[in-house]
Parts: structure tokens; C-alpha cells; sequence
């Protein structure tokens, strides 16, 4: 259902200061290397550096800044893939994959605290009919706006997640299922008041079903079944009617 990343669950930060103090401390190999070189010439490095301090320095000096600045860009470049890697590109939500690494993380720090642990599944209604009636991108449209209204539904600490086309998760630590109904109505009226309003001045409706699920997680279980619980729930609510949030 969805990938697990154990080893590296969430986009880091500080790839560039990081790669930039990697690149300073490698620029100490340009004079190292240059005496090494005379060295094996047969002319002692102490000798040399007594005779060129000039040119100890540029080399150090010169190749700390290209370094310090090449390993910079570097990491902001590795910054922006894993960006990439774990946001979803349409709504700026965590990805599948960051969803089940944190998901996971989620279980463990909620059977370790012996404090509740929520999920919700938000699947959009009849999307499909949206996509048909006004178009795909009017459908990417409304997919944004879901996903503000559940970002703004939430707290920080709550991990929201785009896990499929018009599907989307959110895990709430530390927060039981009562208090994670309130938040699912939150979403439920927040998207059917959201103003979805088109180029040619049309309104689309938003509608959502939710399944619930939580609990504090037995050991042993994972997070497949708190997403089958939520995934059954949700099924429900589309069964019984649509626009609705049910509880496993
Ligand atoms: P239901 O109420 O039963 O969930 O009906 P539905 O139409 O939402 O469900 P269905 O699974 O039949 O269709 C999902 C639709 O979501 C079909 C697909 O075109 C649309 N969709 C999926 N991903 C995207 C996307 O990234 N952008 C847009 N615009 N539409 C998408
Ligand atoms: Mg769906
Ligand atoms: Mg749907």
C-alpha cells in the first residue's frame, strides 16, 4: 500500500552548511598534496612552505572558498531532491512514502507513550465527476484546495498526506479518536464551504468521506492495520451516503 522508508523518513535540513564545512575541511588536501608532491621530489615540504608561504596560503585559502561554495549548491541541491522525494509536487502534502515511514514512527512513539494515536482517510466524492463536468485542471484546483482546508484543519504536529489521486491521510499523535472526529468535522465543513471558484466564474462543490481509526497500537501491530481499520471505515461512509466521516 505504501512504501516504508526506515532509514530516512523525513526531508533533512542542513545539507548545505554541512556539505559546505565537508568542502573547507577537503581543501586542506591542496597544499597537503602540492608538499606531498615536492616531497617525493626529494625537496622537504618545510622547506618549501618556509620558501612559498604566499602560495600555501592561495592554495588553502583559494580551494576553502571554491570548496566551501561547491559543497554549498551541492546541498541545496540535495535539500531540493529530498524535497522532492517526500512532498507530493500538486499540493505541497507529504508523499505516500513519508506517509508510511511516519506512520510508523507515529506507532512506535505512541505504544512507547502508552498515549493515543489517530488516523484519518479522506477520499474526495465523485471526483471524477468534477474532472468530467469542468476539466482536469479545474480538478487540480479543487485537490489544492482539499488540501488547505485539511492543513488548516490540523495542528503542526499532525502529518497530513496526499497517499493517492484524490485520496489523502492524516496521522494525529497524541490525540484520540473523539477528539480526531472533531478534526475530520473540521474538514468536512471546512470542504463543503471552500470556494472553489473557476476561470469562468463557476463554483465546484467539495465533498469528502472519512474513515477513522485509532487507539493506542498493540505490539507487534503495524501500521497496516490502523490503515485497513480507517480504509474499511471510510468504505462505509462512502456505502452510507458520501460526505460523512465514520468510525472503525
Ligand atoms: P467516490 O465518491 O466513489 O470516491 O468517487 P470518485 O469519482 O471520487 O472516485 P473514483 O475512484 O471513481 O475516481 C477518482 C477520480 O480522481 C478519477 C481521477 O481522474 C481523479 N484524479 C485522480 N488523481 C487526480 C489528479 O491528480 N488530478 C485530477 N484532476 N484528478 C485526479
Ligand atoms: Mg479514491
Ligand atoms: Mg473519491
Amino acid at each position: 500500500m505504501f512504501d516504508r522508508v526506515p532509514f530516512f523518513s523525513r526531508p533533512r535540513r542542513g545539507h548545505r552548511r554541512a556539505r559546505a564545512l565537508q568542502g573547507v575541511f577537503l581543501a586542506v588536501f591542496a597544499p597537503v598534496g602540492w608538499l606531498a608532491l615536492q616531497a617525493l621530489q626529494g625537496v622537504s615540504p618545510a622547506d618549501v612552505a618556509r620558501a612559498h608561504p604566499g602560495l600555501m596560503a592561495y592554495m588553502l585559502l583559494g580551494t576553502m572558498a571554491a570548496f566551501g561554495v561547491f559543497g554549498w549548491l551541492l546541498g541545496r541541491e540535495e535539500e531540493r531532491l529530498s524535497r522532492l522525494a517526500m512532498l507530493d509536487e500538486l499540493t505541497g502534502l507529504a508523499n505516500n512514502r513519508l506517509f508510511g515511514a511516519r506512520l510508523e514512527e507515529c506507532l512506535v512513539a505512541s505504544r512507547r507513550s502508552g498515549r493515543p494515536l489517530s488516523l484519518l482517510l479522506v477520499d474526495m466524492d465523485r471526483f471524477k465527476d468534477i474532472n468530467d463536468s469542468h476539466g482536469h485542471q479545474a480538478g487540480d484546483l479543487a485537490l489544492k484546495t482539499a488540501a488547505s482546508v485539511i492543513r488548516s484543519s490540523i495542528r503542526a504536529s499532525d502529518v497530513a498526506a496526499r497517499i493517492g489521486g484524490e485520496e489523502f491521510a492524516v496521522i494525529l499523535p497524541e490525540t484520540g479518536t473523539k477528539e480526531a472526529a472533531d478534526v475530520a468535522g473540521r474538514v468536512l465543513s471546512g470542504l463543503r464551504g471552500a470556494d472553489v471558484r473557476l476561470g469562468d466564474g463557476t463554483m465546484v462543490n467539495l465533498s469528502a468521506s472519512i474513515g477513522l481509526s485509532g487507539g493506542i497500537p498493540a505490539s507487534g501491530e503495524s501500521g497496516f492495520a490502523l490503515f485497513a481499520q480507517a480504509d474499511k471505515a471510510l468504505y462505509k461512509a462512502k456505502e452510507t451516503g458520501r460526505g460523512r466521516l465514520v468510525t472503525a
